[in-house]
């Protein structure tokens, strides 16, 4: 993409309005535009991040063996009679009548219509397990909508649901996520620590969040510092292995890590040394649910078992907040110049920057730079514009992108040009094509 023609309204001033940094960083690199209380219009730079989580999202959804699907996001009010959630959930439902009167609102999670779906095609314990997942819009009609993406009102999220037919197969089922998120938020450059919680409004007896490590986390949380130290790293699991499934969940959660609805001071006490206690604050970015056969009694999903008698099926659901996940990653990952993507899930791979736009030299050094990446696979960002040099650094540190050439007349002078990494702000002079080669060996690994 050529600067000169895409789409990046950055903002000068700091947004009064924003109260933490991803929420201003987001705002003033031209990602998001608030159009009503906690709803966002997703502008070119943030909807390309936005599409880049989905996609690790629904590659890891599929590893695991998950299956995708798209449920509407209006829908009607009789499923959610059935299961008695109409009633329950209260005030955060948006609710609302079609022309005939009949009642509707807008799905803030899809326990219901997911399991009406498979009570109407799955009938025999031998199309088990099955785990469908969707990446839909929600609307929760949140209280206190703040922070931007981080607490909407209207919010995009990944939610999948296992149905399996013993109460054994769906905490495989349980393992199997919690394993899958690990890689999913590692994938992002995000440490992500599954903590023990509280089932809320969903009901259940397991369940998991997973919390990155911030400031400004909502949610105040307990851990043993170990937990820290651990890492998926590029692990090869097979996801139908109960006992690998198992051996991973132990070592990622058999340490003290609790959000404070779970906490229990004697017991951090009792295991944790002084030193290791850590009281913190975190963000949640997902969560799991075994609930075994709440919603298939509520609803009737049957299925026969071998012995030809009909069960109910044992269900979990599990979400990621796909949206709530670019604050995340900017609140892990920012200094006081701008944003600093990680890698896997950069708007862009790597910015070029022309100091004298207009020199025949270095706009066709440019130009080759960039044909050169897209050959490669990659997706350069340039700053072709007539702006002064402190500008086009000063967006380009702002917006983030990990990697950044720079073109002058001087550099090319001698043949190189200047390769400037954004996290540790170091850069060297390198011939035009080890520069190229240096940063397509680094996508190679994302
Ligand atoms: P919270 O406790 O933050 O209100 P929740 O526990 O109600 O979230 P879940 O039902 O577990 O949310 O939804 C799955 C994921 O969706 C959450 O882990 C979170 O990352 C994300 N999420 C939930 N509510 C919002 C929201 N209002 N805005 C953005 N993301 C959200
Ligand atoms: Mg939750």
């Amino acid at each position: 993409m050529r600067l000169s023609r895409y789409f990046l309204p950055v903002l000068k001033e700091n947004p009064s309005e924003a109260q933490i940094v991803s929420h201003r960083l987001m705002l003033r690199a031209g990602m998001i535009k608030q159009q009503s209380a906690g709803i966002y219009s997703w502008l070119p730079l943030g909807f390309k991040v936005l599409r880049k989580i989905e996609n690790i999202v629904h590659e890891e959804q599929a590893r695991a063996g998950h299956i995708a699907i798209q449920m509407p996001i209006l829908q009607g009010a009789d499923l959610w009679r059935e299961s008695g959630r109409y009633d329950d959930y209260g005030q955060e439902m948006l609710r609302m009548q079609d022309r005939h009167g009949r009642d509707m609102l807008y799905t803030p999670t899809a326990e219901e219509m997911v399991t009406d779906i498979f009570r109407s095609h799955v009938s025999s314990y031998k199309d088990l397990p099955l785990t469908l997942y969707q990446i839909q819009w929600k609307f929760r009609d949140e209280i206190r909508p703040r922070f931007g993406v981080m607490r909407g009102r209207e919010f995009y999220m990944k939610d999948g649901y296992n149905f399996d037919l013993t109460k054994e197969d769906a905490l495989h089922a349980y393992n199997r996520h919690l394993v899958s998120y690990l890689r999913t938020y590692e994938r992002m450059g995000l440490q992500a620590i599954p903590m023990r919680a509280d089932s809320g409004p969903i009901g259940g007896d397991d369940t998991h969040e997973f919390l990155v490590l911030a400031e400004t986390g909502e949610s105040e949380v307990f851990y043993d510092s170990a937990v820290t130290d651990l890492s998926f790293g590029d692990r090869v699991i097979d996801y139908d292995s109960v006992e690998q499934c198992q051996a991973v969940l132990e070592e990622f959660t058999s340490k003290y890590a609790r959000t404070d609805e779970t906490h229990d001071e004697a017991a951090f006490h009792e295991r944790v040394p002084e030193e290791r206690r850590r009281v913190a604050r975190g963000i949640e970015v997902g969560q799991i649910f075994y609930f075994g056969t709440k919603y298939s009694d509520a609803m009737g999903a049957e299925v026969q078992g071998p012995d030809g008698k009909k069960v109910p099926v044992h269900m979990g659901s599990h979400g990621i907040g796909v949206s709530r996940l670019l604050g995340a990653i900017i609140e892990a990952s920012h200094d006081d110049k701008g944003i600093i993507w990680p890698e896997g899930v950069t708007p862009f791979h790597v910015g070029i920057v022309n100091l004298k736009q207009g020199d025949d030299e270095a706009d066709a050094a440019c130009e080759s730079l960039y044909k050169a990446f897209e050959a490669a696979g990659l997706e350069p960002l340039y700053d072709d514009r007539t702006e002064r040099a402190g500008g086009k650094f000063a967006t380009m540190d702002l917006i983030g992108l990990p990697w950044r050439i720079t073109v002058g007349p001087r550099g090319l002078k001698n043949g190189v040009v200047e390769l400037t990494c954004r996290r540790t702000g170091t850069s060297e002079e390198l011939p035009p094509e080890q520069a190229i080669a240096k940063v397509v060996e680094i996508y190679s690994h994302h």
